[in-house]
């Protein structure tokens, strides 16, 4: 298939990874990146439906690719992701013109499904129930990849989510939890050190939970014999200082049968050559284990940074969500990973306006959020999800402008903390991994420390992507830090290559 594809993508990282994919695959078929989505000959939006306006978003730009494809009647449209997964047919019925919908469960059909549309000449829309977890290949790691950024990979270890969060669209369009085996994980990572990537970050929604299925199925296929030990692991077993997988089966260092931890993976990654740091993102708080601590505090590359998200402050707002926590039992398992892990950094995420967050409530989230001293917040207004329970709460809907000052007032809170953290670096010596040219000042680069704050620089000479530099913190503010260039400690190995485009 001869042509230019370009992919824009709406959504969280797990989008994004979709969107590698989807490249790695047209690309795989003879296509060629474009930025520009007027001579593209296949454009890709990776859809995103977690909140009301990434609906909007789609449907907005759906309008504008009709006009380019009115002028090039050629040009084909494919509509992927979460979106489609949730609209099914509608998307086709309120956009007749785009060519193919496929969902969440099927990334790896998107070149097949075009060619099914060409030689069919009718517009084709397939959506999947669920993945077929036996099905390796069926995880969007296990497919060709192209990356956004070539030193930096991410790596989905589980699919789909158990839990049941009120306001949540995601198991609806992600499906059951199903965790990628560890050996293919480790392979890949061991792949993506070889091509030059030395930042991974491991994707999944709860991560901490990682394994539990894995062992779930080996009872369905009964190679548990005895029962016993298979299962949760005691929280008071000692870390694993090393975990041993043979075929499908995990034993620890008494021969007994167990599942592999997220923990281990942590472990296993981290021991990679070449992969200098790991990342990991969404451990849900409940589930978040002395282990995954420990792990955190003893591999070397495992960065510093913590993304745990909180949701509320308010312990009747956090049941109502159904987060299996209290906002004490979240301050402790924080204050538990401070303790255990030197120099952490803590961001999270946090929604304001649940169905029937009263003042008080709206209170409480600010004195936790004070409490916990973020370093960062990624803040929501609720978005109404249809098919969700929080959705079907209509009586109880909070005002959006209430809603709105409630989340300034958070902002406020966080940004205090998340200046006092920055402010903290000054003085210091950091490890930045650079990520390109600043966006105010085409004469700096910008990258991340190992804390994952975003320091610009002024290098002495052009500085590739990639590339891990030391660098004097003299200056910060709510969002970032100025640095000056001390030295270059490694210097990128990746080739460069930019195809696909943010939503
Ligand atoms: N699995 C992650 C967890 O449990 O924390 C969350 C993944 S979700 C893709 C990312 C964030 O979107 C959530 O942490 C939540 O703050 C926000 N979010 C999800 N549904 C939302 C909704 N209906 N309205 C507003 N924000 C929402
Ligand atoms: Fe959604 Fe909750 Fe699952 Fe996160 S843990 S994906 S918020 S249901």
């Amino acid at each position: 298939m001869a042509g230019k594809y370009v992919v824009r993508t709406f959504g969280c990282q797990m989008n994004e990874h979709d969107s590698e994919r989807l490249a790695g695959l047209l690309e795989a078929d003879g296509m060629e990146p474009t930025t520009d989505a007027a001579e593209a000959d296949v454009v890709v939006l990776n859809t995103c439906c977690i909140r009301e306006n990434a609906d909007n978003k789609l449907y907005g730009t759906l309008g504008h690719l009709k006009s380019l494809k009115d002028a090039r009647p050629g040009m084909e449209i494919v509509v992927a992701g979460c979106l489609s997964q949730k609209d099914r047919g509608s998307i086709a019925e309120r956009a007749p013109y785009v060519d193919v919908v496929l969902g969440t469960h099927n990334v790896h059909r998107a070149v097949e499904l075009l060619h099914e549309r060409r030689e069919s000449g009718r517009p084709v829309v397939e959506i999947l129930e669920a993945t077929v977890a036996e099905d390796h290949e069926l995880f969007p790691s296990a497919l060709p990849v192209v990356r956004q950024a070539g030193y930096a990979g991410w790596v989905t270890i589980q699919m789909g989510c158990d839990n049941s969060c009120a306001f949540c669209i995601v198991p609806a369009v992600r499906g059951p939890e199903i965790s990628r085996p560890f050996g293919d994980i480790v392979a890949e990572v061991e792949r993506a050190a070889i091509d030059g990537v030395t930042e991974v970050t491991l994707l999944g929604q709860n991560v901490n939970s990682y394994g539990r299925d894995l062992t779930l199925r080996m009872r369905q296929q009964g190679s548990d014999p005895d029962g016993d030990s298979v299962g949760d692991v005691d929280p008071g077993r000692p870390v694993l200082e090393d975990s041993f997988v043979v075929g499908d089966t995990w034993l620890d260092a008494d021969n007994a049968r167990i599942r592999p931890l997220f923990a281990d993976l942590l472990r296993a990654i981290g021991a990679v050559p070449g992969i200098r740091r790991v990342r990991y993102t969404s451990p849900h708080p409940k589930d978040l284990r002395p282990e995954t601590i420990a792990a955190m505090a003893q591999v070397e590359s495992v960065c510093e940074h913590l993304h745990l998200p909180l949701q509320s402050g308010s312990d009747s707002i956090l049941a109502a969500m159904h987060r299996g926590y209290t906002a004490e039992r979240y301050l402790e398992r924080l204050r538990d990973a401070r303790a255990g892990i030197s120099d952490l950094a803590v961001t999270t995420d946090i929604i304001v306006g649940f169905p029937g967050e009263t003042d008080a409530d709206a209170e409480s989230t600010l004195e936790v959020a004070a409490e916990a001293r973020f370093d960062g917040a990624f803040t929501f207004v609720y978005s109404p999800r249809p098919g969700t329970e929080a959705g079907d709460m209509a009586d109880r809907f909070v005002d959006h402008q209430v809603a709105v000052e409630r989340m300034a007032r958070l902002r406020q809170v966080v940004e205090r903390s998340s200046l006092l953290g920055n402010q903290a670096r000054v003085g210091r010596t950091e490890e930045v991994l650079v990520f390109g040219p600043s966006k105010r000042d085409p004469e700096r680069v910008s990258g991340r420390t190992r804390q994952n704050r975003l320091v610009h620089f002024r290098p002495p000479a052009p500085m590739r992507p990639g590339t891990y530099a030391q660098v004097q913190i003299v200056g910060a503010t709510t969002t970032s830090l100025l640095g000056e260039f001390v030295e270059v400690v490694a210097a990128p190995s990746h080739r460069t290559r930019i195809p696909v485009a943010s939503g």
